[in-house]
C-alpha cells in the first residue's frame, strides 16, 4: 500500500497566473451543432450577445449602432441558447462538419 504524501507535499495546482488566460483555449472543438445567422433575417437586436454564456457573438458598432452580428466559432460551444433566444429565428443550429 503506497504511503499517502502529507499536504506540505502535495504539488500546487490550479493556479491561473494570468487573467484572460482560457481566452487561448478553443472551446469551439467541443461543438457537435454550429449556430448560423441569416444576415437577412438578422435586425440587430443584440439578444444573442447578452445572452450567450460564453461571449461568443461579436458586434460591429459604428455611431452607437449595430451594424453587423458575427459568431466567433473559435470559442462558441454550439449551446444554441442564441438560437432559442433571437425573436426573429434569425439563428439555426446546423451540425458541424469536421
Ligand atoms: S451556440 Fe451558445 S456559445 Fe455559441 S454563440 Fe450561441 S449562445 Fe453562444
Ligand atoms: S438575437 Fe437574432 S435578430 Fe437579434 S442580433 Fe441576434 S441574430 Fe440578430
Amino acid at each position: 500500500m503506497s504511503k499517502l504524501l502529507g499536504w506540505r507535499k502535495i504539488p500546487i495546482g490550479t493556479i491561473i497566473l494570468e487573467a484572460g488566460s482560457t481566452f487561448e483555449v478553443r472551446t469551439g472543438d467541443w461543438r457537435t451543432f454550429k449556430p448560423v445567422i441569416d444576415h437577412n433575417k438578422c435586425t440587430r437586436c443584440g439578444l444573442c450577445y447578452y445572452y450567450c454564456p460564453d461571449g461568443s457573438i461579436t458586434l460591429e458598432v459604428k455611431d452607437g449602432k449595430i451594424v453587423k452580428v458575427d459568431i466567433d466559432y473559435y470559442h462558441c460551444k454550439g449551446c444554441a441558447i442564441c438560437e432559442g433566444i433571437c425573436p426573429v429565428k434569425a439563428i439555426t443550429m446546423v451540425e458541424e462538419v469536421k
